[in-house]
């Protein structure tokens, strides 16, 4: 059994959590479960590593920072096949996760000697400088389906600006992230400056967003558990960052490349088996080529290859679980009952494990249940316009604002509709999401914050001021 990560100790904890492989339904693992005393003393340890970890010079940060992204590429295989078995992802994405994780750690690293205050001219004179502070102890809070990258993306910056670290990894996914504490460890983290608690998000997370000696909650989740946590956040007015759930569009217009765009469209909704925040999983296309788009998604869809996660040729692999699955089965029947055509998919594939045929739901309009829910399944609903207004009317007429692509060879149209959809990230004729030197996160109730790029190192740190009087 994986034992807990807290300072220099590695306790056993307060019960055990059975890690299934989704792929075959069979738990392949056990790791200890935090409980409550657990997640006080990883929180004693945070704190009394913080003033020695913050006392560091940024260089000196850095070095281990850099150790650390090189043991993670040195294990980037090791890592791969763990995500793989454990999310059920195809194995050639957890590889490039695994060398996403070193890239960032790299990144961030390199950023902390570089992430500075400013010198200000005030009306009275005298220096007026800026600092950037640590925050002191933060609580981070990941999901299921990206455990390592999304942890990777909060820890490095939190780490490089001088904060100390409690992940709490989802339990569905605790491997990962024990094994990155690992390795922080043997990189030259003293013990206590990155701590890992896997446990339940209703015990663990919930008291670690409460916790009085915590300064902030990094999180990633479900904009539900996002609610929960900013209310307990608010109590010792804790800083919190929150990503949360996303029902990204997807805008094609009639002047496209139709294969392209519908073979994009089809790998960006099911990559990570439609368990992604940024999937594109509203497609609204120009209504002139609507009925040859769907035709060629539905191809497109039907040719990926669905299976083991481990086999090289594997395009996408099972849900997370038996829950996941049945969610999405009963969306699929939802949206069936609300008028939508099931144009293929949704079916399960014979065998062990939770695996379910990428569905396309055609005749979707706004205010269907499957048009406005976040499904986190492999399910598109596809919707149709005639002008560009209208276009960006569907687009923005959802609750959420995460990510989202537009398709299209008019430059000037494709700024215009860029500028005018509501959402953090949008691609234009390109399906990326993600650039781990640019702002990630979500506009509306899709998050708050902004995580990657450089702007991370500000939602990591205070911004102090100070004025000398020199007359
Ligand atoms: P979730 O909200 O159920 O769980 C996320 C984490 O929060 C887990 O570690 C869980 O244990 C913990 N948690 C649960 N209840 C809690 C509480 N009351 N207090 C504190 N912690 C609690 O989400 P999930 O099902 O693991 O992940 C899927 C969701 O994550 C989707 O909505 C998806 O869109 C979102 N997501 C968002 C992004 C983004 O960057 N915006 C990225 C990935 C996933």
């Amino acid at each position: 059994m994986h034992r807990l990560l807290i300072g220099d100790r590695r306790p056993g904890g307060q019960g055990v959590i059975r890690v299934i492989e989704p792929a075959r339904g069979e738990p392949f693992d056990e790791v200890a479960a935090a409980g409550p005393d657990d997640l006080e003393a990883a929180v004693a340890a945070a704190k009394r590593a913080y003033p020695a970890w913050a006392a560091l010079t940024p260089v000196a940060r850095a070095e281990i920072l850099f150790r650390f992204a090189d043991l993670v590429r040195a294990h980037g295989e090791e890592l791969a096949v763990l995500e793989a078995r454990n999310v059920g992802k195809p194995i050639g994405d957890a590889r490039w996760e695994a060398a996403h994780v070193a890239d960032t750690l790299r990144y961030y690293a390199g950023a902390a000697d570089k992430f500075f205050g400013q010198t200000i001219a005030v009306k009275k004179g005298g220096l007026d400088i800026t600092l950037h502070d640590p925050l002191g102890v933060v609580g981070l809070i990941v999901p299921w389906n990206f455990p390592m990258v999304i942890a990777t993306w909060k820890l490095a910056p939190a780490l490089a600006c001088g904060n100390t670290v409690i992940l709490k990894p989802a339990s569905l996914t605790p491997l990962t992230a024990l094994r990155l504490g690992e390795l922080g460890l043997e990189a030259g983290l003293s013990p206590g400056v990155l701590n890992v608690v896997p446990g339940t998000g209703a015990s663990i997370g919930a008291a670690l967003a409460a916790h009085s000696d915590v300064a902030k909650i990094g999180f990633t989740g479900e904009t539900a558990t996002g609610r929960a946590i900013m209310a307990a956040a608010s109590a010792t007015i804790k800083r919190i960052g929150l990503e949360l759930g996303g029902k990204s569009p997807n805008i094609i217009f009639a002047d496209v490349d139709v294969q392209q765009a519908a073979s994009e469209a089809a790998a960006s909704v099911f990559a990570n088996a439609g368990q992604d925040c940024c999937a594109r999983a509203r497609v609204i296309v120009e209504r002139r080529i609507a009925a040859q788009f769907v035709e060629a998604m539905v191809a497109a869809t039907q040719a990926l290859v669905v299976g083991d996660p481990l086999a090289e040729t594997t395009q996408m692999g099972p849900l997370i679980s038996a829950g996941q699955r049945e969610r999405t089965e009963s969306y699929i029947g939802i949206g069936k009952a609300e008028g939508a055509h099931l144009a293929c998919g949704g079916e399960r594939l014979p065998g062990p494990g939770y695996f379910l045929g990428p569905a396309v739901l055609t005749g979707a309009r706004p205010r269907m249940r499957v048009v406005d829910e976040e499904i986190f399944g492999p399910v598109v609903v596809v919707m149709t316009f005639e002008t560009e207004d209208e276009a960006v009317a569907i687009a923005n007429d959802t609750i959420y604002g995460l990510s989202g692509s537009l398709w299209t060879n008019d430059l000037k149209r494709g700024l215009r509709v860029a500028c005018a959809v509501r959402t953090g990230v949008l691609s234009v004729n390109s399906s990326s999401s993600v650039h781990l030197q640019a702002p990630f996160g979500g506009y509306k109730q899709s998050g708050l914050g902004r995580e990657l790029g450089m702007q991370a190192m500000d939602h990591y740190t205070e911004v102090k001021n100070i004025y000398f009087e020199t007359v």
